[in-house]
């Protein structure tokens, strides 16, 4: 399907050296359900999914406050289901989504994991990884570096965050 066609050339947009694919409305469309239903157990809505040929894969949403974890970010859970259903630590051809731009233990989970592509929505201007903060994800020392789009449909992204933390208040 899509995964294995040219990307096309949106004229606006995602970034300069980075490009949107067909596929990744999947993926996005499920992290953000992730965040939704992370949402529903009171952990900040962040969700993640793993796309390979076009089919997601693996997916989940942020379970710190629920498994009472630090660890517990919607990325690393994906990415440890995606370990299982292919049945290896590595993640060839797959395409990370997430919500928020990934803080620095899961930039190192996706270099671990050698993900070759990561498309995020918002970013996350005091824990980014992937640019904001620093950029793990483009750190010419690290063995593996993944092609990274940033920003791809961020309003709706950041909106899940802002009415989450306007509940709080
Ligand atoms: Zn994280």
């Amino acid at each position: 399907m899509g995964v294995e066609s040219e990307p096309d050339t949106p004229e606006t947009g995602p970034p300069a050296g980075s490009s949107i694919e067909p596929a990744d409305a999947i993926g996005m469309d499920r992290a953000i359900q992730e965040a939704r239903a992370a949402e529903q157990h009171g952990d900040v809505p962040i969700g993640a999914a793993i796309v390979r040929r076009g089919e997601v894969i693996a997916a989940g949403g942020n379970r710190r406050e629920l498994d009472r974890d630090p660890t517990a970010h919607a990325e690393v859970i994906a990415i440890r289901a995606a370990a299982e259903a292919l049945g290896g630590w590595r993640l060839p051809a797959t395409t990370l989504y997430v919500t928020l731009e990934p803080c620095a233990m899961c930039a190192g989970a996706i270099v671990l994991a050698r993900i070759p592509r990561v498309v995020f929505g918002a970013p996350d201007p005091k824990a980014g990884a992937a640019g904001s903060v620093m950029d793990l994800l483009d750190e010419p020392a690290m063995n593996h570096r993944p092609e990274v789009v940033g920003g791809f449909r961020a309003g709706e992204c950041s909106a899940l965050l802002t009415a989450f933390f306007a509940t709080r208040r």
